[in-house]
C-alpha cells in the first residue's frame, strides 16, 4: 500500500480516534441501566460471545466475577442466548402475539437497578 500524504494520514488518525471514542460512548451502560436491558440494546451491534455481559460487568459490577458461570448454568452461553434462555420479558409489561411471542417494540426504557447489581430490572423475570 502506498503511504498517504502526511495531512491525509493525520486526518485518518484523527478520524480513527474519534470513531473509537464514539463507539466507546455508544456502548456504555446508561446510568442505573440493568444488565439485561443493556445487553438487549447492545445486541443491535451483534452477538460476540459474552462480550456485552462482560463489558457491563467490568464497567458496572466488577465484583460479579461468577457472572459468566451463572449465565452458562442458565443456558446463556453468549449474549443472545442469555436473552433467550436466562431471562424472560415480564408478561405484565410486554404484550404477546396470539402465538405467544413477546412484542418487544417499542422497548420501554430500563426501570433501573442499584449500582453494582447484575440483577435484571422489573422489565424481566429470571
Ligand atoms: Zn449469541
Ligand atoms: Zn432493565
Amino acid at each position: 500500500m502506498e503511504a498517504l500524504p502526511p495531512e491525509e494520514a493525520e486526518f485518518f488518525d484523527h478520524l480513527e480516534q474519534e470513531l473509537h471514542e464514539l463507539s466507546t460512548a455508544l456502548t456504555l451502560p446508561l446510568p442505573r441501566e440493568c444488565l439485561v436491558c443493556y445487553v438487549y440494546r447492545m445486541l443491535d451491534f451483534g452477538c460476540h460471545g459474552m462480550f456485552w455481559m462482560r463489558r457491563y460487568r467490568d464497567l458496572r459490577a466488577p465484583r460479579a466475577t461468577a457472572l459468566e458461570e451463572r449465565m452458562c448454568r442458565r443456558g446463556g452461553y453468549c449474549d443472545c442466548e442469555m436473552l433467550q434462555n436466562a431471562f424472560r420479558p415480564n408478561h405484565y409489561i410486554f404484550e404477546c402475539t396470539p402465538d405467544g411471542e413477546f412484542l418487544m417494540e417499542p422497548m420501554p426504557s430500563c426501570i433501573g437497578v442499584r449500582a453494582g447489581s447484575t440483577r435484571p430490572c422489573d422489565l424481566w423475570f429470571d
